[in-house]
């Protein structure tokens, strides 16, 4: 179980650092701040308005990801 706790702690601390570099460049961490999810190998998602970033509702930033928290 020792094993299974350091690497959550580990996950945990890196996407504390994760977040805070979001927060820096003021982007959703969610989304990277595009505003929505594009998944490899189907590039008609693009034009699809269903793949609106949850996090963010497709605004990109950081401060609409924080409000939605
Ligand atoms: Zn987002």
């Amino acid at each position: 179980m020792g094993l299974i706790n350091t690497i959550t702690e580990w996950n945990t601390a890196r996407q504390e650092k994760y977040h805070s570099k979001m927060k820096e460049k003021g982007l959703c961490p969610q989304c990277k701040g595009r505003g929505f999810h594009a998944y490899a190998g189907h590039e008609y998602a693009f034009y699809s308005s269903t793949l609106n970033c949850p996090g963010c509702e497709g605004s990109g930033t950081y401060a609409d990801w924080n409000n939605l928290q």
